[in-house]
């Protein structure tokens, strides 16, 4: 990922979550060949909050891994881990030749205000980068980014501050929070340059598809500011597929802006869909032979 990101052209990268239903595995695999077409860069697994989701991103990973040629990144959370699963996990993706991970904190318990973590565990997600770089160093590891803030931390000075200590810790790039409105992605990097962090930015995208979507995300918290435009546009949409279209225009021009301003990279989180994210494609050429 590291050598990816380097390269002079906007990395584009895919993010799936591991089904829970045959069903959703099979739906899956089928948009996965879909999108192989379009030659992504790379393409993302999250990890789950329960024991099971947990190992279904290992399958996940280690059959695209299989399959295609194409590097996966694992997500790996933190937050009720203890040193030695995590190592567990990671060496199995060594053996393997998976040498990337997304190393991330996730979010405690609903619920449980007081939560600490594992008693050999980890807080932040800086001290999983930590140990991560410690124990295996060949690893290319991305930290999580939020252009619109994090909901925990309302002092975005200090914010960066410790996004910066996740670089300094051994992050070799991040990846951001979905965004809608593209200024405050730019701002965003721009108050990362000016704090000091040199590694590249993953722009993460996510097209609306209907409303019922969108106020999911603005029940999630982090990332979903709907610009006022988008909200006319989605208010004035007399269906749910006219409301799909509104997103997809969105999330069009949102890459459009993206790659005219040399991103390093931009995510697009699939939920497991090909369609929107084939239809930015076609709309913008990137679709290579
Ligand atoms: C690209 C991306 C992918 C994701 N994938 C997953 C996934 O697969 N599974 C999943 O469960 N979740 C995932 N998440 C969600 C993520 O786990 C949550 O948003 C989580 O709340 C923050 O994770 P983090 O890694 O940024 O944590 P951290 O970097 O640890 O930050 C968490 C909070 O603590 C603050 N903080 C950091 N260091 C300190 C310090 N020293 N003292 C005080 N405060 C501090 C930060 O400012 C922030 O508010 C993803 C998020 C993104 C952006």
């Amino acid at each position: 990922m590291k050598k990816i990101l380097q390269s002079k052209d906007t990395s584009l990268s895919f993010e799936f979550y591991p089904p829970r239903t045959e069903q959703g595995w099979d739906n899956l695999l089928q948009n996965i060949e879909k999108l192989m077409p379009l030659h992504p860069s790379s393409v993302s697994v999250t990890y789950g909050a329960g024991g099971s989701a947990r190992t279904q991103t290992n399958k996940l990973v280690l059959r695209i891994h299989e399959e295609s040629r194409v590097p996966v990144v694992p997500h790996q959370t933190c937050v009720a881990a203890t040193r030695a699963e995590v190592r567990n996990i990671m060496q199995q993706y060594q053996n393997v030749g998976v040498h990337n991970v997304l190393a991330l904190r996730g979010d405690p318990p609903v619920g449980e205000d007081n939560w600490q973590p594992p008693a050999d565990g980890f807080k932040y997600a800086v001290d999983l980068v930590r140990f991560i770089r410690a124990e295996f160093p060949d690893t290319s590891i991305g930290v999580a980014g939020f252009p619109e803030g994090h909901p925990e931390m309302p002092n975005r000075l200090l914010e960066i501050q410790y996004l910066k200590e996740k670089v300094d810790a051994g992050a070799d790039y991040i990846v951001t929070q979905l965004f809608f409105d593209n200024r405050d992605f730019h701002d965003f990097c721009a108050r990362c340059r000016l704090a000091g962090i040199e590694v590249p930015i993953v722009a993460g995208i996510m097209p609306l598809r209907n409303r019922k979507g969108m106020e999911r995300m603005a029940e999630l918290a982090a990332g979903a500011r709907f610009p006022a435009e988008l909200l006319r546009r989605v208010e004035e949409a007399p269906d749910e597929a006219a409301v799909e279209r509104v997103g997809l225009d969105w999330a069009t021009e949102q890459v459009r802006d993206l790659l005219e301003h040399k991103v390093s990279g931009v995510h697009f989180y699939t939920l497991n869909s090909a369609e929107p994210t084939l239809e930015i494609f076609s709309r913008l050429g990137l679709v290579k032979p």
